[in-house]
């Protein structure tokens, strides 16, 4: 195929949503003929997917640890969790970028172009997307997986983090999703440590800031490092690996348009209370690869109607009262069932899960002091 002809879909962005959707159709003999556009001329080991795989992907061979138990630390008290059912798992990037790019690249009907893409005209019959290089591009649908960083306002959070994969003696062997007690202002930005063990004398520690404006991650990298000095004796550690990320904690400021539906992160893919992403990405490309292949539109992410209003009460809170960050995960992990706040942050609870989850939070506080943020003048 040739990036002159007509497609039946054009994926902007071959990232993780564009390559998973475009893996599911690398499954089939006759998919929907397809060009994903990215400007990457190589794909690296550029980040490490983490989240707990409360339904299945095609890549669970790729993954590449698990763990059943889970620590959250704040100055008071430390909590475990334990899942049989739902093992937090980690899976590299650059496992995911080689099963999906041989897969893609072996197929007739799929096709990839190094391009940016700088303008899409979206019309009832179908979309003309330009690139940077002035070139122009036809399909009769699109899906448009680009990043679309936009300023945030309140209450909505940046998430900035810099992880190291560190090497080093003495180990911890239990994996911690959140150590609060690495931050020495409670009333700033929230930070925590995240450590995730992989191997005897391996693992990935991370340094995660949740505020407004956003911090340069080399920032936290600094921090970072620190912290490693003094965890593990100056010079007594090795970085085998560096990532750095900055998420929007917020909805999507896009929506679908005639004949263009937007995915990913920036599409409503990310839950805005926790930055998680990679599930529910998989989910989205099995919906919208099950469309097309039946002949329909793709379709964009579902974040659900009860979620996303909860997530806005949360981060109100979070972000107007960020000291209460410690103890207001403390209680949702001592108290909510397992399984049921795993499912509730993986965005797919069940109703009585959401109850219960919504149970061990103080809601109705929560949700007076939103209000009287969202009505200064009322109340
Ligand atoms: C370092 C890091 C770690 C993360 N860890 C986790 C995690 O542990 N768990 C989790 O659930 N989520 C995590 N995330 C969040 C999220 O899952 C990832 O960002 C994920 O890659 C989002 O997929 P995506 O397809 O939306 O975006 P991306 O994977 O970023 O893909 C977007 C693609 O669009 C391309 N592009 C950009 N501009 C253009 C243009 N003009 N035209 C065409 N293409 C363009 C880019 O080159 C890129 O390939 C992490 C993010 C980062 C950055």
């Amino acid at each position: 195929m040739s990036v002159g002809e007509t497609f039946d879909l054009v994926i902007l962005g071959g990232g993780c949503a564009g390559l998973s959707l475009a893996y599911r159709l690398a499954q089939h003999d006759r998919p929907p003929r397809t060009l994903i556009i990215d400007p990457r001329s190589e794909y690296t080991n550029d980040r490490t997917w983490c989240g707990w795989p409360v339904t299945t992907h095609p890549f669970q061979d790729d993954v590449r640890a698990r763990w059943h138990r889970l620590t959250l630390h704040t100055h008071q008290a430390s909590t475990t969790v334990e899942s049989r059912r739902y093992p937090y798992e980690m899976l590299e990037a650059e496992r995911f970028y080689a099963r999906t790019l041989e897969a893609i690249d072996a197929h007739p009907c799929i096709t990839r172009h190094q391009g940016r893409a700088v303008a899409i005209e979206d019309r009832e019959d179908g979309v003309t997307v330009t690139l940077e290089d002035g070139e122009t591009i036809q399909a009769r649908f699109g899906v448009d997986t680009r990043p679309h960083p936009q300023p945030l306002s309140s209450p909505w959070l940046w998430q900035d983090f810099a992880g190291i994969n560190v090497r080093a003696d003495n180990m911890p062997q239990s994996a911690e999703l959140m150590d609060f007690r690495v931050g020495d202002d409670p009333h700033a930005d929230i930070d925590f440590l995240y450590v995730l063990p992989y191997a005897p004398d391996q693992a990935l520690f991370e340094w995660t800031r949740f505020g407004r404006p956003p911090t340069d991650p080399a920032t936290l990298e600094r921090a970072l490092e620190d912290h490693l000095e003094v965890r593990f004796g100056a010079g007594c550690w090795q970085a085998l690996r560096r990532e750095t990320g900055t998420l929007p904690m917020a909805p999507p400021t896009r929506t679908a348009g005639r004949s263009m539906v937007v995915a990913g992160a920036y599409g409503g893919s990310m839950r805005a209370a926790t930055g998680y992403a990679f599930h529910a990405i998989q989910r989205w490309a099995d919906d919208c690869a099950a469309a097309l292949l039946a002949g329909h539109p793709p379709v964009g992410a579902r974040p659900g109607r009860i979620l996303p209003h909860l997530d806005h009460i949360f981060m109100s809170t979070l972000a107007r009262h960020p000291e209460r960050a410690p103890e207001l995960y403390q209680l949702l992990f001592e108290k909510a069932p397992t399984d049921r706040l795993i499912r509730f942050l993986s965005g797919v609870p069940s109703a009585r899960d959401t109850l219960s989850v919504m149970n061990t939070l103080p809601w109705a506080p929560l949700i007076k002091s939103t209000i009287r943020h969202a009505l200064p003048h009322k109340m």
